[in-house]
């Protein structure tokens, strides 16, 4: 029985084990034209459909292909890459219940490494060296899918709503507010302020 070596499973995100299972998605780009030449660039372009994927019980749904932009870097040491990702999300208003759908626009930066070998690769899809978290790659080609997909989830929020003024559900019949007033009496006592209507209505008795 084989078993991974500790160093690589140690340095797996915390965030990765649980979401290793959903949303795999490969955007593979050719560096080759920019290796070996420091300060040489190179820019990539897809247009990726990403499957649905379920945050908290929620299922988060992309209705359109995602854009994703890559401009990569040769600092000599790593490829230095710049993400820009615009992504239609379809989720649960936390208020109203009620699917919507919101543009998502990121920008964010990773470093990728060259390492020797594919089976280091598979065994971890990010790795650390001199304290410096990177994502390692293999000859002429980087796949960005892994690097997307961590920051793609890690900015979707968990308690989404529809609209900064959604009026949620009426707490007496569940009515969405957004459509119009229900009728029904909203103001339903708090029990906690119990005692405090009591003294009130006590005070107002005395006094008469
Ligand atoms: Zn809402
Ligand atoms: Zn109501």
């Amino acid at each position: 029985m084989t078993q991974a070596p500790a160093h690589l499973a140690l340095t797996l995100p915390a965030a990765f084990h649980i979401i290793a299972p959903v949303m795999y998605m490969s955007l593979i780009g050719d560096i080759h034209a920019i290796k070996g030449k420091k300060g040489a660039r190179a820019e990539f372009d897809f247009t990726e459909a990403f499957e649905p994927l379920f945050l908290g019980g929620e299922k988060i749904v992309f209705p359109e292909p995602a854009r994703v932009h890559v401009l990569v870097v040769n600092t000599g040491k790593s490829m230095a890459s710049h993400f820009h990702l615009e992504v239609k999300v379809t989720q649960r208003c936390s208020r109203c219940l009620r699917e919507f759908t919101a543009p998502l626009v990121l920008e964010f930066a990773e470093e990728y490494r060259e390492i020797d070998s594919v089976e280091e690769f598979a065994a971890a899809p990010q790795l650390t060296q001199e304290g410096v978290e990177f994502f390692p790659f293999v000859e002429d080609h980087i796949d960005f899918g892994e690097a997307v997909r961590q920051n793609l989830i890690l900015s979707i929020p968990m308690k989404a709503v529809c609209n900064p003024s959604c009026r949620g559900l009426c707490p007496v019949c569940g009515a969405n507010l957004n459509d119009g007033d229900c009728g029904c009496d909203h103001l339903l006592p708090d029990p906690r302020l119990a005692p405090l209507r009591e003294w009130v209505q006590r005070c107002g008795r005395s006094r008469n």
